[in-house]
């Protein structure tokens, strides 16, 4: 290991026993009840514990503390053993029924910083879903669910699953792409994994939150098919590969009724169609009503009690909400507890493993890294021929960039990159607009790579004096980021801070000159011709600057495909112009909210009411830009590689499920990964975009190697969905199923009907 390395693991040790407890309060397994036999099902178990239940417990297990508990310390009570007070529901510890400790999760186990504790910082999202290794998401649910468990919590809030219906959203970067097999698939394995280790586990943020300016004023009109198509099939993908216990309604109204509130997506769709068996709970002051909310079929309300503290009680006795519905809320939150085993199995105290997470940290960024561009065979760089690098610019002298807001991993030793005290010292403004880095210095990692030659930085604020050193130098790295929050979509996708000019000056001064781009999502390049090499490293966690030196010096031959397209310019969008909520006049007026008060409000992104209309209905991402036949920068699935692979041999048995079967060959010098991708188009009376992701593989070849590789096609992914009969459909007529290497190169197809 190296000395860096291990002063860095040294330091994260210290931090994770920091605060270590020697039994975690509210959750030791108590004495014997009659629900305790774990032979019992876990509704026969939950149906005991109610009929012991009084009102008040029933209601109690419902609702949040209330945004208030932030602001009044407690000296004692429930709330002090809360790890974080905002994720925490007290259990009912005379029936042997645990608290609930949930912390967030789609970058690392965010609210151990609640406590001061250590939590590996993983990359984000769409770094994950760029990998399109399911057994990749497998490992890094079974790295959270070890850290949750380790600090006590026992439910995660994550994973995050939007489609990027709006690619300026600012939570991209915690989801997994555009697409919602993609998606379903990676956010199911993820799940399952932190399930197998005993926690309750969510999906989020149901649904159609796919923009976060004006997040709980934003009405999203979409039809049903394209939902049940899009955004609720990955929901449905996840939920049936993970058998997750909850799912997180969003703030946003869906065709009019908030997403709290909405009988169609809560009911209709997710209890009684998908047979979902858990609980929902409403995203963080998400609730906006009692009976309503209630009937349409939310459980829990979080992190707040307005709706669903003393104003349930009232309905209940008042017969509003009957006494049935009540007995489901409870019973879904305790059939989950028993399912998932929080009350059989509870977390115990332990040290995190703080080198195994550096270890998935640095696997996910180096597998989710995707070589964009290589001209000339530019990279991988050479460490013995060069005698000088220039690193330039993205604070790569001490960090790599990470995504804001409540997913967001505080970095052991404190932000490199001290931010505007103006910033800084207001909690909404450092929520979302300060710029965290993690401690992964690229600068150090390259050094360490190519240790004969002089590696200099240039923050790169003055592009001249940036172009001046990689001028004198035999290469030029610059680094560029996007910083990207929750609470607030991007102005543009353009990068920032004049960023674009300074890859031009750098560009203009040194032919070989390498973009590592460290962004939330898509971004314009209008420097694209200009420079040689382009590496995407998302934000690459705490171990970034390890997994982007091993890729540019070709130790890790990148394999990682886009999930997401990037588009040539925003003209080319869906929605070329963002919507955000409108200024208050007296035409649109501030709305009267419930549970988002005060300066959480903000964040929330209050104003008045406004309409994002989906028109653009199933045609999400990649299937957006194929339909309307636009040219994109960068389309959705590519990826490049230090070798080359040829695709040969299709075969195709059609059947209940399809297979389909083809050989690669590695035609180039290294060993490589390839993700191989399956994309379907429809019989044309079905009337829906081109292509649709059907199915994947990844497959390592030495160089010169051929494998067969096999894909199984399910049916499901093969139906529509039926807006008239409410149902799914296998269309009549001819199929083409296509395969390559990406949505937009897709060297084998053939044509196949189906028996309906
Ligand atoms: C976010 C959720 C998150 C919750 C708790 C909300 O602001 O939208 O994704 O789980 O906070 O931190």
């Amino acid at each position: 290991m190296s000395k860096r390395s291990f002063s860095a693991l040294a330091f994260a040790t210290f931090l994770a026993c920091h605060g270590a407890l020697a039994q975690f309060p509210g959750m030791t397994p108590a004495k014997h009840f009659p629900w305790s036999d774990k032979s019992l099902s876990p509704d026969a178990r939950a149906d005991m514990v109610i009929k012991e239940m009084t009102l008040d417990e029933k209601i109690q297990l419902l609702h949040g503390p209330g945004w208030q508990a932030l602001f009044a310390p407690q000296e004692s009570g429930p709330l002090t053993r809360a790890i974080a007070i905002l994720g925490f529901i007290p259990g009912v510890p005379h029936l042997g029924i645990p608290d609930l400790q949930m912390t967030d999760s789609n970058q690392g186990v965010s609210m151990a910083g609640a406590k001061g504790r250590y939590a590996t910082a993983l990359p984000s999202g769409e770094a994950m879903a760029s990998a399109w290794d399911p057994a990749l998401s497998y490992e890094i649910g079974t790295m959270l669910g070890h850290e949750m468990r380790a600090m006590g919590f026992n439910m995660s809030l994550g994973s995050g699953i939007n489609m990027i219906r709006e690619p300026r959203n600012g939570r991209t970067f915690e989801y997994k792409g555009e697409d919602p097999v993609l998606a379903g698939t990676l956010a199911g394995q993820e799940l399952k994994a932190e399930k197998a280790l005993h926690l309750i586990t969510d999906v989020k943020h149901y649904a159609v939150n796919d923009q976060d300016s004006g997040r709980i004023v934003v009405n999203s009109i979409i039809s049903r098919r394209a939902m049940r198509e899009s955004d609720l099939l990955a929901f449905q993908i996840a939920l049936q590969d993970s058998g997750a216990g909850a799912v997180m309604c969003s703030y946003n109204k869906i065709n009019g009724t908030y997403g709290c509130e909405n009988s169609y997506t809560l009911t209709d769709v997710l209890k009684k169609d998908l047979g979902f068996k858990g609980f929902v709970v409403s995203d963080w002051g998400a609730t906006q009503s009692t009976t309503m909310a209630a009937m349409a079929g939310l459980d829990i309300e979080m992190p707040g009690n307005d709706s669903f503290g003393a104003p349930l009680k009232k309905a209940v006795e008042s017969g509003e909400v009957p006494m049935d519905r009540l007995n489901d809320m409870v019973h879904r939150v305790l059939r989950t507890e028993f399912d998932s085993g929080i009350v059989d199995y509870p977390p115990q105290p332990e040290s995190p493993n703080v080198m195994h997470g550096f270890e998935v940290a640095q696997k996910t960024a180096e597998e989710g890294a995707v070589l964009l561009k290589n001209d000339r065979e530019q990279l991988p760089l050479n460490a013995s021929s060069l005698r000088s690098i220039a690193v330039i610019g993205g604070h790569a002298d001490v960090g790599v960039m990470s995504g804001g807001g409540s997913s967001q991993v505080s970095p052991a030793g404190g932000n490199p990159v001290p931010p505007p005290p103006e910033l800084a010292k207001n909690p909404m403004t450092a929520f979302m607009l300060v710029e965290v880095y993690q401690r992964s210095a690229p600068l150090k990692g390259i050094q360490q790579e190519a240790p004969q030659a002089t590696v200099k930085f240039d923050s790169g604020a003055d592009p001249a004096s940036a172009a001046a050193l990689a001028k004198s130098s035999d290469v030029a790295i610059v680094f560029a980021t996007q910083h990207a929050s929750e609470g607030m979509d991007l102005k543009n996708l353009s990068l920032p801070d004049n960023q674009d000019a300074l890859i031009e000056a750098v560009a203009a001064a040194n032919p070989h000159t390498i973009v590592v781009l460290e962004t939330g999502g898509a971004v314009l390049m209008p420097w694209i011709d200009k420079v040689a090499a382009v590496v995407e490293s998302w934000y690459p966690g705490i171990r970034g600057s390890e997994a982007i030196a091993n890729v540019l010096f070709g130790d890790v031959n990148p394999s990682g495909k886009l999930p997401l397209t990037f588009p040539k310019s925003e003209a080319d969008l869906p929605h070329p112009i963002h919507v955000g909520p409108p200024k208050p006049d007296a035409d649109h007026p501030m709305p009267k909210l419930a549970g988002a008060p005060g300066l959480i409000g903000m964040a929330m992104g209050i104003g008045p009411f406004f309409d994002v209309n989906y028109d653009e209905g199933l045609k999400v991402g990649y299937k957006w830009y194929d339909a309307e036949k636009k040219p994109v920068l960068f389309p959705f699935g590519f990826g490049l590689s230090y070798t080359t692979f040829a695709y040969s041999a299709l075969k195709i048995t059609p059947g209940d499920t399809t297979t389909v079967s083809f050989t690669l060959k590695n035609t180039g010098k290294r060993a490589g990964s390839e993700i191989a991708e399956v994309y379907a188009s429809l019989p044309e009376s079905a009337g829906e975009p081109p292509n649709r992701l059907v199915g994947w593989t990844r497959i390592d070849l030495a160089p010169g190697e051929s494998k067969q590789a096999t894909v199984s096609v399910s049916r499901d992914r093969l139906t529509v969905f039926d807006e008239g009969s409410d149902s799914w459909k296998v269309p009549a007529g001819q199929y083409t199923i296509r395969v390559g290497a990406s949505s937009r190169n897709l060297p084998l197809q053939q044509a196949v009907s189906f028996e309906r």
